[in-house]
């Protein structure tokens, strides 16, 4: 009889959309790995207790989605260098001696997607709206890149600002400007010309809405990216597409991304990302 698959999960709420199971499933299945990958929904009440007993019962690996990323961070033993920055875990791991181990790889596989389709960070003005679990994982690996500016907007604006000051502080000093704000402040700011880059990071698609963005943040020379995605165009690349943008994707390729990057972490092994981006995933 063959042993048990090693087990592993994604941890969210909502989860049923989640295309992380086939994600690993396929890189599995290249990969001639023997597990097990499902989704686990979990209210903010239950996060912890879901946790300790999915580890508890023998489980390897959890990916950790919205809203949980920041209770994940306080709740692992020890957090990897980005993790630490990001203050945000979408990754956790069982060590050998029980312990748990917490990274972010949502940075990392926004800059693969980003490469892997030929989007330029280094000296663009580029930015980023919300300032949620998803941006603190993406904001050290953007500024490393070193965009000419890096600004932060969101709906609360007091959250993005506390952004910008830890990650000026923390992260490698880049040439340029960053900045948090609220949406309204972005009128000021686009007085040079729209943004190269604007980076959406807010839940507000899975209402189908996109931010209040004032005129002027967007336009014919902008790319526009979505950590967001859907089985067609998801609200903010219409939203893009509708005023004119050179270019704008969604993030299912970051979503490929950062799962290789944990399963590399858990596996020891780096899937091949290339068939699944040609793929139509369910
Ligand atoms: P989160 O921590 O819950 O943050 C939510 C963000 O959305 C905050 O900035 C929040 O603003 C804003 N927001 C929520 N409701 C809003 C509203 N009614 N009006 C305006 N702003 C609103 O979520 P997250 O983990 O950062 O995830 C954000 C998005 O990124 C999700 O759609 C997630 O699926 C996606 N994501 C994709 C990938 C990928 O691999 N493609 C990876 C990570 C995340 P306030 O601070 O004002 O509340």
């Amino acid at each position: 009889m063959s042993a048990p698959p090693d087990r592993y999960a994604v941890i969210g709420h909502p989860i049923a959309h989640s295309r992380s199971p086939r994600i690993h499933a396929a890189f599995a299945a290249a990969a001639g790995q023997h597990l097990a990958y499902d989704r686990i929904d979990a209210a903010p009440e239950a996060f912890e207790g879901i946790v300790r007993d999915f580890f508890d019962s023998g489980g390897c690996g959890l990916n950790v989605t919205l809203p949980h990323k920041e209770a994940a961070a306080r709740l692992a033993d020890r957090l990897t260098g980005r993790a630490r920055l990001a203050g945000a875990v979408n990754t956790l791991a069982r060590q050998p001696d029980g312990t748990l181990l917490g990274d972010n790889t949502d940075g990392a596989g926004l800059m693969a997607d980003l490469a892997r389709l030929g989007i330029a960070v280094r000296g663009a003005r580029v930015l980023v709206l919300g300032a949620g679990g998803a941006t603190r994982g993406i904001l050290g690996p953007l500024f490393e890149a070193q965009p000419a500016q890096l600004v932060v907007a969101n709906r609360t604006a007091a959250r993005a600002q506390a952004l910008a000051a830890d990650f000026g502080a923390t992260a490698p000093a880049v040439g340029g400007i960053v900045h948090g704000c609220g949406y309204d402040a972005l009128a000021s700011l686009v007085a040079a010309g729209p943004f190269d880059l604007v980076i959406h990071a807010t839940s507000l698609g899975l209402q189908g809405e996109v931010p209040p963005l004032p005129q002027g943040v967007i336009g014919s020379a902008s790319v526009a990216y979505d950590l967001g995605y859907g089985a067609g165009d998801t609200p903010f690349v219409r939203w893009a597409r509708a005023r004119g943008v050179i270019r704008a994707e969604q993030g299912l390729g970051m979503l490929i991304e950062q799962a290789a990057e944990s399963f590399f972490l858990w596996r020891g092994v780096r899937p091949d990302t290339a068939p699944l981006h040609r793929t139509e995933l369910p």
